[in-house]
């Protein structure tokens, strides 16, 4: 927490309009616009119903096909199931864990019609060889940035690079709302629409806007967008981004240096940020030999009273990703690192236990 939610709470609370698309909504949209780039941002519920909103705008259809990477969340595939759509998997990269870029054109068909992107750790994908592919195949790109704010690829924000993208105010992010979200649309013929999906179908932001003269039923919607009480609490969040931001880097920084020389010594491994990435710290990780080096290294911390925690299972493998996705060669980066990487403990707030963790960690590599 910044100290600042509560203030922007009750300010809200004494606006008295409480449904969303109020000041705080407003403010939050145009931070967002401002702080990427993006042509327009439209705050949801979650980083999932953005993304829903990203597979009805694109008009995904039964039978389409999008390509991604297994190793993510489950909504960057149910946003598009949901649709009727076959999410179809590749590999991920060994140093980023992100999409496997050159894996892409070979898992196009006649079906595909977009590719879903995630920013793993908020270190950006390969967007340069990503929208080329996409541009050549006439596909869309939607990028899953629920981990991505306040991260950028070669200058541009994450989030900006896309047609669409999602981010996630999940209160496991960096930026939190306890659950929120928010769509970047960063082509323009998407965003009438998408305004329109956001309030339930209706023409209401227009009408608001003084454009028509009463609102009506005008396409299929829902309802996409968060009250004004949890934008007030984003807004406090938000005007604090960069300092957050700072704060997580600093500990992150600390762990990578901590952590060099058991690289060196090929007891783990470390993240890696290719050239040209400038991530937000959203995650700190180590990744292990076997599962099980990473099991007795979490039990080490464990007992020290500190819990590490490993990441995704890969989709493919999971009961649901059986049943409604497809994989595209086989998986193995993704099958062997999900079960050898472990997350470390990062949230402003850290620094004073910091050396211990380290400590304790440092204490596993050296037994
Ligand atoms: C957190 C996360 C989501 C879901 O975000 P919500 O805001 O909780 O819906 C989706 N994709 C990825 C990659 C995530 O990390």
């Amino acid at each position: 927490m910044t100290g600042e939610e509560t203030v922007h709470i009750l300010e809200a609370h004494a606006n008295g309009q409480l449904a969303g698309n109020g000041p705080f909504t407003r403010a939050c949209q145009q931070w967002l616009v401002d702080k990427t780039g993006c042509k327009k941002a439209l705050l949801t519920h979650s980083c999932t119903s953005a993304l829903e909103m990203a597979a009805l705008l694109i008009d995904i259809k039964p039978g389409d096909e999008v390509i991604m990477p297994s190793y993510t969340f489950v909504s960057t595939a149910n946003a598009f199931v949901l649709r009727g759509a076959v999410p179809v998997f590749v590999d991920i990269r060994a140093d980023t864990l992100n999409i496997d870029e050159s894996l892409i054109e070979a898992a196009i068909t006649a079906k595909t019609r977009a590719i879903c992107v995630v920013h793993y750790a908020g270190v950006g994908c390969e967007m340069d060889s990503i929208m080329a592919i996409a541009e050549r195949h006439g596909l869309y790109v939607i990028e899953d940035a629920a981990q991505g704010i306040m991260s950028d690829y070669h200058g541009r924000a994450l989030g900006s690079i896309g047609h669409l993208a999602a981010f996630s105010f999940h209160e496991t992010k960096n930026v939190i709302s306890g659950e929120g979200g928010a769509l970047l649309i960063n082509d323009e013929r998407f965003a009438e629409r998408a305004e329109i999906l956001w309030e339930k179908g209706t023409n209401r932001s227009s009408f608001f806007r003084g454009e028509v003269d009463k609102y009506t039923w005008v396409d299929i919607g829902s309802s996409f967008l968060p009250g004004e009480l949890i934008a007030a609490f984003l807004w406090a969040q938000l005007e604090h981004a960069d300092g957050i931001t700072a704060r997580r880097l600093h500990i992150w920084n600390n762990y990578h240096t901590a952590f060099a020389d058991p690289e060196t010594n090929h007891q783990l491994r470390r993240p890696v940020i290719p050239e040209g990435c400038r991530h937000n710290a959203h995650m700190y990780y180590l990744i292990y030999d076997s599962l099980a080096e990473r099991s007795a290294f979490i039990a080490h911390m464990k007992a020290a009273d500190i819990m590490t925690v490993f990441h995704y299972v890969p989709l493919h493998l999971a009961p649901a990703g059986l049943k409604y996705c497809r994989t595209h060669g086989p998986l193995p980066i993704t099958e062997q690192l999900s079960e050898r990487l472990v997350r470390l403990p990062l949230w402003p707030g850290l620094e004073t236990e910091l050396p211990r963790v380290i400590d304790t960690a440092l204490a596993f590599a050296n037994a």
